[in-house]
């Protein structure tokens, strides 16, 4: 489902394309005419994780995905907590597993979506139960990994390096092949 913000959310009245002078200089944006409101469409941050479970990293694969398509544990930062939290949060919703430590990969751009991706390296530990919204998940030693042309997947290419591993991007057609089947954009690579 996509939703395009229309009217504002403060008074309800329609918006409109509208140019204001900002410190960029003019800049027309969704604004509202009646209270000045402006739609500003900031990027949404999303968390991500490159799982560690026993020296292997945890990819699982969302039910909306191609058998093919395996990805790093994300979701999206809630008010009230610090990204650490959000991710752990995440983690163990989806996973079950608790991290047990935490550090910052990098953070990465998703443009078509709108989103700022902040990866992390987590170790994790317990027992993998998935969520509903995962269907599968595979556990792989760090040469096995290949790594895919989106945030994600440059996030674990980052990190991969850091561990003395040169990445391995999929090819563009074995990128075509797991992602065949995809019907709609995913939330999230
Ligand atoms: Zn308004």
């Amino acid at each position: 489902m996509h939703y395009e913000t229309r009217f504002c959310s403060h008074c309800g009245t329609p918006l409109a394309l509208i140019t204001q002078t900002e410190d960029s200089g003019d800049v027309q944006r969704l604004r509202c005419p009646a209270c000045g409101w402006t739609h500003w469409n900031n990027p949404t941050p999303v968390l991500a994780a490159i799982v560690e479970v026993d020296g292997k990293v945890l990819l699982a694969r969302n039910a909306a995905w191609p058998v093919k398509m395996f990805a790093l544990i994300t979701g999206f930062m809630e008010a009230g907590e610090s990204p650490q939290e959000g991710i752990a949060r995440e983690v163990k919703e989806e996973t079950n597993l608790d991290v047990v430590s935490c550090s910052l990969v990098g953070a990465y751009e998703f443009l078509r979506m709108n989103q700022v991706i902040i990866a992390y390296h987590v170790v994790a530990e317990g027992q993998v139960r998935l969520s509903p919204e995962l269907v599968d998940y595979r556990l792989f030693d760090l040469h096995e990994l290949k790594c895919w042309p989106a945030g994600t997947g440059y996030a674990l290419a980052d990190w991969l390096r850091t561990r003395g591993h040169e990445p391995v991007f999929f090819t563009a057609e074995e990128n075509a092949e797991r992602r065949r089947g995809l019907d709609q954009p995913p939330a999230k690579d």
